[in-house]
């Protein structure tokens, strides 16, 4: 028998060509869309994963993926982290992602990011848009002159501006939490923590922890980045892999996805895993037992870095920094209670907050069967996305 299928005269699909949905149904994703516009050298891709408490929503990373693959897997990984930080926030949102493949540094045209805004707005606020590693307030503009579902947009523009310093906020206050947990006192100070990445989150978070006195390590691939920064927190700079070599309290990943993965977990040394970076588990399962069997305590990334994401859906309302700021301190809150939850049913952290965000969506998303008048009208205005 012939697996393959004839979609025009001259392309054939292989039957590997749908292993794409493969992924989809083992992940449970609704949606993913391919952007493609040579003439401006954009090649993106939007993931949207689940949109049972409302319309996706999350940002878009630039990265030089190695492959169209390693590109496809970030963006599926991503949103689904999306979905279940809102559910666990609290917000009303679902959980998507964007990945544009290129190189931030020195790829990046008004044409690509306004092309990738006619994308964004094609899918008609199914897919809200934001900013993430690799774009700066400029592409955030100009992806706005071209869509409206796009939040994170400059202040000067009404929107909320940078997420990073509330994402930052978010994850200091959840090393809070998790110290609590571990040492009984939330006190950061002289606690020995590293910083892996010297970017726009952990810079925020670096102030904080030098303010509390905390004793801090910082790395970048890009070493004036870290020696920057250290400059000004008065860190000790290490190198990208001496950064998993040190005896620590706390280390912080806020750089990149999957850097506990099974060449790393065993070098690390320290009480509290707690960063703001995406994914920080390679393989959320096996490592996040590893970690618990080590007694190592796992602040799930996507309940730890969820201030971004609280500061962009507060732009719906119309932005108010200090109410942004106050519910990211609720991410205190929140992990405490996730810790309880695992300690209580013996589950591992990521367990106990997936469990806690998946009982969200489904009783949530089971009140949408109810009629009301109002989600009738909710299109007016283009305010589907404000409910
Ligand atoms: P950023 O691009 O400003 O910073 C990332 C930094 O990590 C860069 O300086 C980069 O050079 C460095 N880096 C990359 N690989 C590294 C490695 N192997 N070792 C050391 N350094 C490395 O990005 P950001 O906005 O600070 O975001 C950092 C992480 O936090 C990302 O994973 C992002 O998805 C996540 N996050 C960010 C926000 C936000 O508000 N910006 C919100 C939620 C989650």
């Amino acid at each position: 028998m012939n697996d393959s299928v004839a979609v025009s005269d001259n392309k054939i699909l292989s039957e590997n060509d749908y292993s794409l949905f493969s992924q989809l149904v083992n992940m449970n994703h609704e949606q993913l869309v391919f952007c493609s516009r040579p003439e401006v050298g954009l090649k993106a891709i939007v993931a949207i994963h689940d949109t049972t408490l409302g319309p996706a929503l999350g940002g878009v990373r630039m990265w030089k993926y190695s492959s169209e693959n390693q590109a496809i897997r970030d963006a599926l990984r991503l949103s689904r982290g999306m979905t279940y930080k809102a559910a666990i926030s609290g917000l009303n949102f679902g959980g998507g992602k964007a990945v544009i493949i290129g190189d931030s540094r020195t790829d990046k045209t008004e044409a690509m990011f306004r092309a990738f805004g006619k994308f964004i707005e094609g899918l008609a606020g199914r897919y809200l848009t934001a900013e993430d590693v690799g774009m700066t307030e400029r592409e955030m503009s100009w992806i706005y002159s071209e869509t409206k579902y796009v939040t994170g947009i400059p202040k000067s523009l009404g929107g909320s501006g940078d997420p990073s310093p509330v994402t930052a906020y978010g994850v200091y206050m959840g090393m809070k939490a998790a110290a609590k947990k571990a040492y009984g006192s939330d006190s950061l100070s002289n606690k020995r923590i590293a910083i892996q990445g010297a970017g726009s989150v952990a810079t925020y978070l670096a102030r904080y922890l030098a303010k509390e006195n905390a004793k801090l390590f910082i790395t970048d691939i890009f070493e004036e980045k870290a020696n920057h920064l250290a400059r000004e927190t008065g860190a000790e700079v290490v190198s990208p892999d001496e950064i998993y070599t040190l005896d620590l309290h706390i280390f912080s990943p806020c750089a990149l996805g999957s850097v506990i993965n099974d060449d790393t977990i065993s070098h690390i040394s320290c009480d509290i895993i707690a960063g703001g970076a995406n994914n920080i588990l390679d393989d959320e399962k096996k490592h996040s037992l590893e970690l618990q069997n080590r007694g190592i305590l796992f602040a799930p990334d996507y309940v730890i870095n969820a201030g971004g994401i609280i500061n962009i859906s507060s732009e719906m309302q119309g932005y108010n920094e200090k109410l942004a700021m106050e519910k990211t301190s609720q991410i205190y809150d929140t992990l405490l209670n996730v810790f309880e939850y695992s300690e209580n049913h013996n589950l591992t952290p990521v367990e106990a907050s997936n469990i806690l965000a998946e009982e969200r969506i489904k009783s949530v998303g089971s009140i949408k069967t109810i009629y009301s008048s109002e989600s009738n009208f909710s299109n007016r205005q283009g305010e589907i996305y404000r409910r």
